[in-house]
């Protein structure tokens, strides 16, 4: 698809960064390796308390997890931002909380490990943003099934080496990701290596 790149950066592994997009802009996220899980925020520029909210998704759309198409709504249960391209194996998961201190306590961690909670708040404080708790996050390129029994099994990566995942931002938000960096489970893969991944800037317009 053409599009106006206007900017390309790396997600570092186990890293977090915040973007500011315009209202129209998107970003593509691409996985090299496929395994990558990116756990996702969106908050509203303009008003931090608004931001994408997966029990909101999940009520708006009944559905457990993410294709193309779900509706990605706020807290205010109006679309923030808009998968408009996924070449992804999908069913993005937003069942599980963003790994945090003290899931890596629980798995025999000793001192500091990075987390996804920690990342976004890390990120947020780079462009001189807060949040004083962790939303749910979307969780980008991660494969949690719900079994009959209602059980949940966190599944391998399921993605192929170079998907992608492109975000339109639906308003004026800021979008914060993160490289997870779970290296205990095999969330990010059977080498619980986490990887960097690709970010492009495009411009309004693109995804018209
Ligand atoms: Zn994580």
């Amino acid at each position: 698809m053409e599009f106006d790149r206007e900017g390309e950066l790396v997600l570092p592994a186990a890293r977090g960064k915040a973007l500011r997009l315009k209202a129209g802009s998107a970003v593509r996220i691409t996985n090299p390796f496929g395994t990558q899980a990116i756990d996702t925020w969106a908050f509203a520029a303009d008003d931090m308390s608004e931001y994408l909210s997966m029990e909101n998704v999940r009520s708006f759309n009944s559905v457990v997890c993410i294709d193309q198409g779900v509706a990605l709504v706020s807290t205010e249960r109006r679309p923030i931002i808009t998968i408009v391209e996924d070449t992804s194996a999908g069913r993005h998961d937003t069942l599980l909380c963003a790994c945090n201190p003290a899931i890596y306590r629980e798995l025999g961690v000793k001192g500091f490990h990075r987390s996804c909670s920690g990342n976004m708040h890390e990120a947020l404080t780079e462009i001189g943003r807060d949040i004083p708790f962790t939303p749910a996050a979307l969780n980008l390129f991660m494969s949690v099934r719900v079994e009959p029994d209602q059980t949940l099994t966190r599944l391998l990566p399921a993605s192929k080496p170079g998907s992608y995942v492109t975000l339109r931002a639906e308003f004026d938000v800021i979008l914060v990701l993160s490289s997870c960096p779970q290296d205990v489970t095999t969330i990010n893969g059977p080498d619980r290596t986490p990887r960097d991944c690709m970010l492009e800037i495009l411009a309004p317009g693109a995804f018209a």
